[in-house]
């Protein structure tokens, strides 16, 4: 049998005619992967030891929602710089550690970590950087020979596709001929010779990105430490955001602060023992949009819910910034323990830390207090040149009644501010050397302030007479009222054009207004440009330092609120440092968001009170007693004269 070879015909290749179609797993490996950034490659290959975290296992977003944009940042190609400002345990070095995983793992570069000490950089590597390798499986394989003991603190260190320079801020100077890519600075505030003096590291880290212009990344963290120092004065440079928790109750958001935790007192209004907050069910966090308290699993859905924004924005319950919103290459990020998961944190802990605190300063040591707004608050310690506390205007709290004139007022003024859909507005009496009182205060619900119709309940309640004390057949009225017109500006003229009968002036503050105030002039109506600080250095005067009922005395009527007193304690004078900028002392918000409206419609207030002459008020009782005497002087003459007649 003869068997058939079939032809070949060799000079024509199969795999021109009929080529194979290419595998997808051939394909997968030819197209570029997309890099993962630092947040996803955290959630895909970070593996936490048990050895250096509470919850072991693959890293999860979940217990730290503030830190995913954060994360995010690191990857973004149109931040430089991102600065941290945090609390400790915060997930701040977590954050730096995912950072050098996702460099080592997906976008190698030679990158550089500095430490503000050989001993700090050395127990870094010993408890982090090496736990960070040898727990992460992805990032084990790019050490030479997968050995962890090769860190080299001081010089370089070969991964397999890139350099890892472990530095320390001394030892910034022995490399200044690197050029890196990438940088994490620790404890910024920390650094040698930085609290105060010239910038080494920082600048030389700057120096070192260069290479890589629109690559570089500089990622400083640091526990605050002092108003002023380096880190104070860079972290002001950057958009400086808060991160706004959402009220589980009232769906409103704010920036969780210090301010909003209200402690347990005993009766005579002072702390209880330390140990008191942390047994006991003794202090809550409270939301000051509805004042209710949280429990600690609903601040932590706060928590959850949170959104970062840039200083000076707002953030509304469905989670939309207002504000002034500008593309800053340098990112800043304040956090602090109010946002942390409760396992790691608790507002009874933070309670008994303040509780401590309190006992210390009141023995005179500082560090204590300083420490808990440092390391708790994630604030730099202030020097404040202005301290409003609660303790002190409660004491201005008198006997009489409110919306009755008591006696030694000798002129009424009021205050506006303008809101969304009310106003707030407080009327104050003014008598001798400046000796004020509340008389009357208001939040007025109006529906939308942009509608001029809308104001007629302010203005009825602007035409109101109020009943003397000693007389309450007579009635006063306002001598002049100042309302706000920064925020609806236009309307507001058009009510101040509108209200002929009312002594009203449009007031607003500006930071550039030397001396007491500026005119200017809205089409024949007279606008006044407010210096708010000075106004401000005068309540505070009148509420704070002035500490005996008489001249200088700001009281307070029996019934003045809770609310009342958080919105006058509201805010605190301090020096604010900016980069290149001399430092200014200014009032500012205490906690950012924090309601203040009374306090401004008492600057308000004030302003018309000057306005309408108060400074030039009499003494009542030597005004009393001339008109007694030039009474009795005419009676007299009159009598002389009657006597006269009579011869
Ligand atoms: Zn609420």
């Amino acid at each position: 049998m003869k068997i058939k070879t079939p032809k070949l015909r060799l000079s024509t290749p199969l795999c021109i005619k009929r080529p194979l179609p290419v595998q997808q797993a051939e394909l997968d490996i030819l197209r570029p992967r997309p890099r993962l950034s630092v947040d996803q490659w955290a959630l895909q290959r970070r593996i936490l030891s048990k050895k250096t975290s509470k919850i072991a296992g693959p890293w999860s977003h979940e217990y730290v929602p503030f830190a995913v944009e954060i994360m995010q940042a690191l990857s973004d190609n149109t931040v430089r710089e991102v600065w941290l400002k945090k609390n400790v345990q915060g997930a701040g070095t977590s954050i730096g550690e995912n950072f050098i995983g996702q460099t080592v793992d997906e976008d190698p570069c030679p990158m550089g970590v500095v430490f503000p000490t050989e001993s700090s950089l050395k127990k870094f590597v010993r408890t982090r950087l090496k736990q960070l390798f040898s727990s992460t499986p992805s990032l084990i394989r790019h050490l030479p020979a997968g050995d962890i003991e090769k860190f080299r603190t001081g010089q370089e260190t070969e991964l397999d596709n890139m350099f890892l320079f472990l530095m320390w801020a001394g030892s910034a100077a022995e490399m200044a001929s690197v050029s890196l890519c990438r940088i994490i600075l620790d404890e910024v505030a920390k650094y040698k010779g930085e609290v105060g003096g010239e910038a080494g590291a920082i600048e030389s880290a700057r120096d070192r990105v260069t290479t890589f212009p629109d690559r570089s990344k500089i990622f400083a963290l640091s526990t605050p430490i002092l108003a002023g120092d380096i880190f104070d004065i860079e972290y002001s440079d950057t958009d400086q955001r808060e991160y706004w928790v959402r009220c589980p109750l009232c769906g409103q958001r704010h920036v969780p602060a210090w301010e909003y935790v209200r402690l347990d007192k005993d009766s005579a209004g002072g702390l209880l023992r330390p140990r008191d907050y942390l047994q006991g069910d003794c202090a809550h966090y409270v939301c000051p949009v509805c004042e209710k308290k949280w429990t600690e699993m609903q601040r932590w859905q706060a928590s959850q819910a949170g959104v970062w924004a840039p200083q000076d924005c707002r953030v509304d319950g469905a989670g939309k910034i207002t504000g002034k919103i500008f593309s800053n290459p340098k990112r800043g990020y304040h956090a602090s323990a109010f946002m942390v998961y409760p396992g790691f944190m608790t507002m009874a802990r933070l309670a008994y830390e303040w509780a401590r605190a309190d006992i210390a300063w009141k023995a005179g040591y500082r560090q204590p207090k300083q420490s808990f707004y440092n390391k708790r608050c994630g604030l730099e310690w202030q020097e404040k040149e202005a301290v409003t506390e609660e303790s002190v205007i409660t004491a201005h709290i008198g006997e009489y009644l409110q919306e009755i004139v008591p006696a030694g007022v000798q002129m009424l003024t009021a205050g506006v501010d303008v809101h969304d859909d009310h106003f707030w507005l407080l009327v104050v009496g003014w008598g001798w050397l400046s000796e004020c009182w509340s008389i009357y205060e208001a939040r007025i619900e109006s529906g939308d302030t942009r509608e001029l119709n809308n104001y007629d309940c302010l203005r009825q309640q602007l035409a109101v007479y109020w009943p003397l004390k000693d007389n309450p057949d007579e009635m006063m009225g306002l001598a002049r009222i100042a309302i706000d017109c920064n925020y609806r500006k236009e309307v507001v003229l058009d009510f101040c054009r509108q209200c002929t009968e009312l002594p009203i002036v449009p007031v607003r503050g500006d930071d550039g207004v030397k001396g007491s105030h500026r005119a200017g002039d809205e089409g024949g109506l007279k606008r006044f440009d407010l210096n708010v600080n000075r106004l401000k250095d005068k309540l505070y005067r009148l509420f704070y330092e002035s500490k005996t009922p008489g001249a200088g005395f700001f009281h307070l009527h029996k019934d003045t609120s809770a609310e009342v007193i958080r919105h006058l304690t509201s805010e605190e004078k301090k020096t604010v440092y900016k980069k290149g900028k001399r430092p200014r002392k200014g009032w500012m918000p205490k906690a950012e968001g924090a309601p203040n409206h009374l306090w401004d419609c008492a600057v308000y207030a004030t302003f018309a009170a000057e306005l309408a002459g108060a400074t030039m008020l009499r003494d009542p009782v030597k005004a009393a007693a001339a008109a007694a005497a030039a009474k009795k002087m005419v009676t007299e003459r009159m009598g002389a004269r009657k006597i006269r007649t009579k011869y």
